[in-house]
């Protein structure tokens, strides 16, 4: 066998191949709507202080995830046309659902397996344990590709309240909705109060109540006046649409607009589960999965044993 002779450091040629063990480990994704192929590379040791500090601090939890994922991204298609994605492009150019994708393929490169579950039939409620794999968590239907020609942040699809009093001037509300980017998501997070946010986590498992999902997704906000003269308020400014939402728009309004928007961008959230077969009742059933709080039971269970 020749022996290779490093005539540089030594350490170079430890790291070239240590390297090369991460490429093979790395897990190929496509993100959907951004309709983007990337490479997710697994965690490292270096990693651990980051996620601690995302569990402990929600208000930087979003921020913090989102860089963690673009450290761990590549994009081989673009990166062969010399495009380079920066900090800013990934924020803006890339949508949340798409990070989901991305979580899923950190996961699978660094974990690939998540824990032992115990799953119910919904039938007859045999229970089965399973070590699933993420790569069995991706079927046919979990991703569905971004179908309009105009890219994800440039389609609004706008919904209208009609305003059904004959004293009020108003006629109606439209909030001009879009899929939202990543900036968007972590610039709301950083105006609500994180006793707040930890209140809605506690409440629902949500960082969002029903008013910051629906500020989430409105891009814009316009005020139709009755009089023809009039003009319209408009507002892009994500401060004054929460305001004016948490202040101003009732929640059976706010519910329907976000039902409206539901059926319109749903089909494009990212479905992971696993089919099933009950081996009592031998009847099929779909077990979904929560990937965000599967990884970081994962994390910590590595970490501390749990
Ligand atoms: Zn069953």
């Amino acid at each position: 066998m020749k022996s290779e002779i490093l005539n540089d450091n030594p350490l170079a040629g430890v790291l070239r191949d240590l390297s090369s063990i991460n490429e093979i480990r790395n897990h190929e994704i496509y993100c959907p709507i951004a309709k983007v192929r990337g490479l997710m590379s697994p965690l490292h040791a270096s990693d651990d202080m980051k996620l601690k500090t995302m569990i402990v601090s929600i208000d930087l939890y979003d921020q913090e995830l989102s860089a963690l994922l673009y450290n761990h991204c590549r994009f081989p298609e673009l990166e062969s046309q010399n495009i380079t994605v920066s900090w800013k492009d990934f924020l803006e150019g890339m949508s949340y659902l798409d990070r989901q994708v991305m979580l899923w393929g950190l996961f699978a490169a660094t974990y690939k397996t998540l824990d032992p579950q115990t799953i119910s039939c919904p039938y007859c409620s045999n229970e089965i344990t399973d070590t699933i794999h993420a790569n069995d968590l991706l079927q046919d239907d979990s991703l569905v590709q971004w179908e309009h020609s105009d890219p994800f942040t440039e389609y609004t699809f706008p919904i209208e309240y009609v305003i059904e009093s004959e004293t009020s001037a108003i006629d109606k509300v439209v909030f001009h909705t879009q899929l939202s980017n990543i900036s968007r998501h972590i610039e709301l997070l950083g105006i609500i109060p994180s006793e707040k946010l930890r209140q809605n986590y506690e409440k629902s498992n949500s960082l969002f109540s029903s008013t910051e999902e629906l500020t989430s997704v409105t891009t814009k906000f316009e005020i139709v006046y009755k009089d023809p003269e009039k003009e319209s308020f408009v507002t892009d400014n994500l401060r004054q649409i929460h305001m004016l939402i948490q202040t101003q728009v009732t929640l059976d309004v706010s519910e329907d607009v976000l039902e409206k928007f539901d059926d319109h961008f749903n089909k494009y959230v990212p479905r992971f589960y696993k089919k099933y077969e009950c081996s009592t009742c031998k009847r099929d059933f779909t077990y979904n999965v929560n990937l965000e709080l599967s990884f970081f039971r994962r994390f910590l269970r590595g970490r501390y044993n749990m």
